[in-house]
């Protein structure tokens, strides 16, 4: 079948199996192209990815694999071809880690399934013992937009301010328009669902879980990734629900290194960038075209892989990770940059339906927006039929 891109405002319901392998592959040959940093003492062997299937999680994956050789299990809720429907970018990128993995002498296997469900957490466990023994590292990497808890009790996420509505520039991905946008304030069980799905609640019991069935390597290192970005955005996303679910996901790193001190937990707060779930904030899109626009002027601007690797070759993996005052590890720190925010304001304030092309970046937010999808790579011939019915080795 021929697979045509099909967009619905910040979603693509199609993805092309040909191009996510191609997605994959480029960032395995950015890690294979990064020297190897020498004489680290703690390098991970055994690293269990929890959202390893797409952004930053699929980034860390491919990190981990191919730049430290580590054997991975990643998890992941996709969904498979059915024969008419194409899968969902993530089934795709992770047949391709997986082949790319196995051509390359790598564990690699992936678990499809409710990372939030007991029955996900047991079938990780069982496989970790199987296969390993014991995993020394932990990636939580989950954006979701529910969450089922171990009650029942379903829970679901806000995009949405606290106290009172906020009103900015916003970009009209249809039309590239600039409009005015107003996001209203969550009721108090939106900021409460918000803080269940996207909060430390999950990250710990997955760390509690694999502590009771020890399967945690003494010392093992665990991350999860925050955002904070810069004032522009506070009122939809640092003071907003998400924000409100961030505070409590870092404080749960505290309760984590309390609870277990033989766990090493820690957060990175990563760049802004443009994912299946960052692309659906409201007013974000147009501050990432305008931050991609001056940070690539700016010979700074990174992709997922290079903020992964930059991470662990800097950061992480150090035997006393560089933090800021709060604990936290800064992948932000070039997008936070005065220079570089002070630009993105001066462009915020002149930007209009008439000068956006020229001032923003848009170009390479679609770009990266297409990619995500597995198009817009020119050497994928787009006009092939192609098998949209893959199997990932692991999973069949
Ligand atoms: P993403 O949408 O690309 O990835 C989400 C991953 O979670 C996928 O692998 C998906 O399959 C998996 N997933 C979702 N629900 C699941 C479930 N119920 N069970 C199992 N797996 C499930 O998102 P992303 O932007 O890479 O976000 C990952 C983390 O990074 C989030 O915590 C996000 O807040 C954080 N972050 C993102 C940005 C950004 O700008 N994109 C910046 C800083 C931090």
């Amino acid at each position: 079948m021929k697979v045509e891109p099909k967009i619905r405002e910040f979603i693509c319901t199609t993805a092309h199996p040909e191009g996510c392998r191609e997605y994959v592959r480029r960032q395995i040959a950015y890690v294979r192209s990064q020297e190897r940093k020498k004489g680290r003492k703690q390098e991970p062997k055994k690293v269990l990815v929890i959202g390893a299937s797409t952004g930053y999680g699929l980034a860390s994956r491919i990190t981990a694999g191919f730049g430290c050789g580590a054997a991975t299990i990643g998890i992941m809720f996709e969904k498979p071809s059915n024969g008419k429907r194409t899968a969902t970018p993530g089934w795709y990128n992770t047949a391709a880690y997986e082949e790319e993995a196995q051509k390359a002498g790598l564990y690699a296997k992936s678990i499809n399934g409710d990372a939030f469900s007991k029955a996900v957490k047991e079938e990780t466990i069982a496989l970790i013992k199987r296969d390993w023994g014991k995993a020394d590292m932990v990636i939580y990497s989950l954006a979701a937009p529910r969450r089922t808890d171990t009650q029942g009790k379903t829970w679901v996420s806000a995009l949405k301010t606290t106290g009172k509505p906020f009103t900015e520039k916003s970009m009209d991905l249809r039309n590239h328009t600039i409009v005015t946008k107003t996001v209203e304030p969550a009721a108090e069980e939106e900021v409460e669902g918000t803080k269940k799905v996207m909060g430390g609640e999950d990250w710990l019991d997955w760390i509690k879980a694999l502590k009771v069935a020890d399967v945690l390597e003494d010392n093992a290192l665990t991350v999860a990734y925050s955002y904070i970005g810069p004032r522009l955005t506070y009122p939809i996303y640092y003071d907003g629900t998400i924000g409100q679910a961030k505070r409590h996901l870092e404080k749960t790193a505290r309760v984590i290194r309390e609870e277990f001190p033989d766990v090493r937990a820690l957060i990175s707060v990563n760049k802004a960038l443009v994912t299946q779930a960052s692309a659906a904030i409201p007013i974000v899109p147009l501050y990432f075209a305008v931050l991609y626009g001056v940070m690539k002027e700016a010979h700074t601007h990174e992709g997922c892989i290079e903020q992964m690797v930059r991470l662990f070759r800097e950061k992480l993996l150090e035997e006393n990770p560089p933090t800021d005052e709060a604990g936290r590890i800064r992948m932000d720190d070039w997008e936070l940059e005065e220079h570089i925010q002070s630009r993105v304001w001066e462009i915020w304030e002149q930007v209009t339906t008439e000068n956006v092309e020229n001032l923003a970046d848009i170009q390479g937010y679609w770009e990266d927006f297409y990619h995500m999808f597995g198009f817009g790579f020119e050497n994928v011939d787009y006009e092939k039929d192609v098998e949209i019915e893959i199997g990932i080795p692991s999973i069949n």
